[in-house]
């Protein structure tokens, strides 16, 4: 998959400890910490430590052992903030942007966990 990753951009920074952030949880090889412009009470990203672009990339050429570490971080994500239904919770949403039409704005593969409050619709009418 001819993917180029820009190691300019601002998690691979983050990763790099250059630009500070509010980590809510690291393991080897996964990190999770709040978006700088909240849209919802719990706004949470969680980005491998790889060099990965965005969702496709990062499922197709990642090892097993990112794949599932950063699967169970995003459930530990969700137990940490009281947002799972199995739980009694209120639930959760999970998105992750890609490309033009996605609208990503970081080109490092990242997932959003957004909850705390009724999340609306999942896309506007086009
Ligand atoms: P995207 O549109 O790429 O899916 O989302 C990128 C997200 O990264 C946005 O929600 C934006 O608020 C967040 N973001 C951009 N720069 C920073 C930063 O320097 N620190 C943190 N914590 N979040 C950032």
């Amino acid at each position: 998959m001819p993917y180029n990753y820009d190691d300019q951009n601002i998690f691979a920074k983050i990763l790099r400890g250059e630009i500070p952030n509010e980590t809510v949880l690291e393991t080897d090889h996964t990190l999770a910490f709040r978006d700088i412009h909240p849209q919802a009470p719990v706004h949470v990203l969680v980005i491998p430590k790889g060099a990965y672009v965005c969702h496709d990339h990062f499922a197709a050429e990642a090892s097993e052992a990112e794949l599932v570490d950063f699967m169970r971080v995003t459930a530990r994500i969700c137990a940490m903030h009281g947002l799972s239904p199995g739980d009694g919770d209120d639930g959760f949403r999970v998105i992750a942007n890609a490309g033009t039409h996605g609208v990503q704005e970081v080109p490092h593969y990242h997932l959003h966990i957004l909850g705390g409050r009724p999340l609306g619709r999942m896309l506007e009418p086009a």
